[in-house]
């Protein structure tokens, strides 16, 4: 008999891996695809030498995740942090710019600067702190209570129809609700606004990395320092019962509530069954990767400084784009997620040309190629665009899901990020990880929730070593 199996090798599953291989375990990974990483994965998917993120670009939680800092990724993987964590494009050639330096961009913001200050400078003088609290378990209290207080305030707020009060300008509000969208749903909730509160603190502390490599990179350290560690993986193959599985102590569901359900469901307490059952996916992320013989052309300057730029224009426009994504519909302006790494990672495309990944959110399960609407909105801030189109590559809501399981309809959340669903994900527990004896869900589907931060699998696989193996956390450091 082995120790433990893990379904599904995403960055949760990888990071249970590595914990539970590190502390002596036997662990066999089965993974559905013929590649690993599930959401952190990169892929030439348009021109030979063009590497395309198939999923995260961004990695907001790189250096912030208290699972990647005891692992140590800045020493297996080598980041590029942007001064400019992001920018918002407005129209006549305006924009916001959230430089890395909360002073700086207070400075840039005129009326609104203090304001700015004023709403974050608390949180990112405690970052990290904030960080800890956001991916810690619900229960016991927090550490760090004054911190999570500050936060959570903040985030009723900002998740609320109050949430432009602070400001005078546009431009403030514009550049939050690039990142409270983010979420996918309505602005003025209070998931939207608890996960941009996480986001636009990380944006002036730790700053949002971009791997050297592609999110592929991340996957792979842990891949190798899973393997190094005595640990195999076997891809290709799609876990349905749990029949097929080998006899182990220990089984770890890096996989959406629905699917633990099919699987184990007769192994299942059935009120917990029920919550997998209720829980509800969330609307969808519809993308295009472009290959591009110059970089974006942006009527500012500064939007070529940054990785990550938000389009969609004021305030009031990201929330009806959103507004209609919620009702099931297609935004006539849809807001946009750009990622421009190849102006700062080199080994995105051939010398002297680029790589731009881009997403809008659409309805669960659409199948509509949304190239035109998003090359639109890009040209409307950065006229010329199209004229360095080299070739592109769409994938809607449906491809993601037949790529990755886990994504339901084309939800890159794993379940809506609402705030009923983020502290109820998938149950209200202290080990909301646990699904039934010897049995653990570890994905995004679990606490926190969405990200590249390993955390729900380093919790799960915690959560098994102490209640199945009766072993400590091992050391993750190398
Ligand atoms: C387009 C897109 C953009 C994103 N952008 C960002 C970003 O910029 N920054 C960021 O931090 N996050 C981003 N995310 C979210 C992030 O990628 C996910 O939250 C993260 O990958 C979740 O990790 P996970 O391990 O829970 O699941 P996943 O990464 O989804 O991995 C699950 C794995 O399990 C496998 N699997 C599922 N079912 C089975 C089965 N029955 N048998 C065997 N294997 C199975 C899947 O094939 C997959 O490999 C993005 C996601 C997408 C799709």
């Amino acid at each position: 008999m082995i120790d433990v199996v893990i379904v599904g090798s995403g960055p949760n599953g990888l990071a249970a891996a590595v914990v539970l291989a590190r502390a002596g375990l036997s662990v066999r990974v089965f993974e559905a695809e013929e590649s690993i990483g599930g959401g952190a994965r990169t892929l030439e998917l348009t021109e030979p030498g063009f590497r395309h993120d198939w999923g995260s670009a961004v990695h907001a939680m790189a250096f912030a995740s208290p699972f990647f800092q005891q692992f140590g990724i800045e020493k297996r993987v080598p980041f590029v942090v942007p001064d400019v964590s992001y920018g918002h494009a407005l129209d006549g050639g305006q924009a916001g710019i959230a430089w890395r330096d909360l002073a700086r961009t207070s400075d840039g913001l005129g009326v609104d600067g203090a304001a700015w200050l004023r709403l974050l400078k608390p949180l990112v003088d405690n970052g990290q702190r904030v960080a800890e609290f956001v991916t810690s378990p619900l229960l016991p209290l927090p550490t760090h209570p004054l911190t999570a207080l500050s936060y959570g305030l903040r985030a009723i707020e900002q998740g609320s129809p109050l949430a432009g009060l602070r400001f005078r300008g546009d431009v403030a509000p514009a550049m939050l609700a690039g990142v409270y969208a983010h979420s996918i749903g309505r602005l003025a909730t209070l998931g939207a606004g608890a996960a941009g509160m996480l986001l636009a603190t990380l944006a002036h502390s730790v700053g949002w990395a971009i791997p050297v490599g592609g999110s592929q990179a991340i996957t792979d350290a842990m891949a190798a320092d899973f393997e190094a560690h005595g640990g195999v993986i076997e891809t290709g193959h799609r876990i349905e019962s749990l029949d097929e599985l080998p006899a182990a102590r220990a089984v770890l569901f890096d996989t959406s509530a629905r699917q633990l359900a099919q699987i184990a469901g007769e192994r299942l307490d059935p009120s917990y069954l029920r919550a997998l059952l209720r829980f509800r996916m969330g609307n969808a992320a519809s993308k295009v990767d472009f290959a591009l013989t110059a970089p974006v052309p942006w009527a500012n300057a500064d939007l070529s400084r940054t990785g990550t730029v938000h389009i969609g224009g004021l305030r009031a426009e990201v929330a009806a784009a959103e507004s209609a994504v919620a009702r099931g519909q297609y935004a006539r302006s849809p807001y946009v997620l750009v990622s421009q790494p190849s102006l700062f990672d080199c080994t995105r495309a051939p010398a002297g040309m680029h790589t731009v990944w881009a997403y809008t959110h659409v309805p669960a399960g659409s199948d509509r190629d949304m190239t035109e609407p998003i090359t639109a909105q890009i040209e409307r801030f950065a006229p010329g665009f199209r004229d360095v189109i080299l070739a592109s590559h769409a994938t809607p809501a449906t491809e993601l899901e037949r790529a990755d399981a886990n994504l339901i309809g084309g939800d890159i959340a794993t379940g809506a990020a609402s705030f009923a669903q983020l502290l109820a994900r998938p149950v209200m527990s202290s080990q909301p990880w646990r699904a039934a004896p010897g049995l653990y869900l570890c994905s995004a589907a679990t606490p926190p929730g969405p990200g590249v931060h390993g955390m729900g699998g380093f919790h799960a696989a915690r959560l098994a070593l102490r209640q199945t193996f009766g072993l400590p956390m091992p050391s993750l450091g190398s």
